[in-house]
């Protein structure tokens, strides 16, 4: 039985008090919460702040990236384990905002997988195509590349989260349908039982693009939706409490 993740992306919003006061409703509204994670990922700036507002609580903490080193001279990086060390039990990799602005390949994506596996990060694996690529009919095409692109050399996916975010539905208001995003997911299973086999069937797979509370309930009611990655509706506590609320 999968255990369903619902994450916020905060992106680059929120300066340090408004992401204390965030994280506080968030967790107060999660308090006693058993049967599902509940993950935040503020900017890098209130980390160590939220950690402090989490403690004790049952609210993990990703960053929203991270470089491949542990140290030296890549100014403007953070680590993975200065990352560790500020909290973090998750990282997001490889999200369509990092591939778009900051042209993160998939070789990049995969140093990174592998250093977070390797210093004890889970990572929240980002794929998805555009929608030139879905017009085009190469929706399977991409995924397939950038699943096993990001897990090139990967041999056990234990603490590997995948999140499906067509680009054309990130912060657009555009949701994938159900059926549309179930299609995909079963894709992502499909691919990972051949390469993984059986074990492939415990790993975690969201959704993300234009999750509301409103759109939640029909995309969780899908076999293969084991959660959401959630940007705009996580910046509000109300909507992103509203999104856990209809969690099974
Ligand atoms: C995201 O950026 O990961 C995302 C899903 O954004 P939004 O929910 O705003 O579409």
């Amino acid at each position: 039985m999968r255990k369903w993740i619902v994450a916020g992306n905060w992106k680059m919003n929120n300066t340090i008090d408004e992401s204390v006061a965030l994280a506080r409703t968030v967790k107060e509204g999660t308090a006693g919460l058993k049967n599902g994670e509940v993950v935040v990922a503020p900017p890098f700036t209130a980390l160590q702040s939220v950690r402090e507002i989490l403690t004790g609580s049952t609210v993990a903490i990703a960053a929203q990236n991270m470089y491949f080193e542990d140290k030296g001279a890549y100014t403007g990086e953070v680590s993975p384990l200065m990352l560790k060390d500020a909290g973090c039990t998750y990282v997001i990799i490889g999200h369509s905002e990092r591939r778009k602005y900051f042209v993160e390949s998939e070789e990049t994506v995969n140093l990174k997988v592998k250093k977070a596996l390797a210093t004890g990060l889970k990572p929240i694996v980002c794929v998805g195509e555009t929608d030139g690529e879905r017009n085009k009919g190469i929706t399977e095409a991409v995924v397939n590349r950038q699943v096993r692109g990001a897990l090139d050399g990967i041999d056990k996916l234990d603490d590997v989260v995948i999140a499906y975010e067509p680009v054309w539905a990130i912060g657009t208001g555009l949701v994938a349908t159900p059926p549309q995003a179930e299609d995909v997911h079963d894709f992502i299973r499909r691919l990972l039982v051949e390469i993984y086999g059986c074990a492939a069937a415990d790993v975690r797979i969201l959704y993300g693009g234009s999750v509301t509370k409103d759109n939640i309930t029909e995309l969780i009611a899908m076999e293969d939706i084991d959660g959401a990655l959630v940007g705009g509706a996580s910046l509000k506590a109300d909507g992103f409490l509203g999104i856990i609320s209809k969690m099974p």
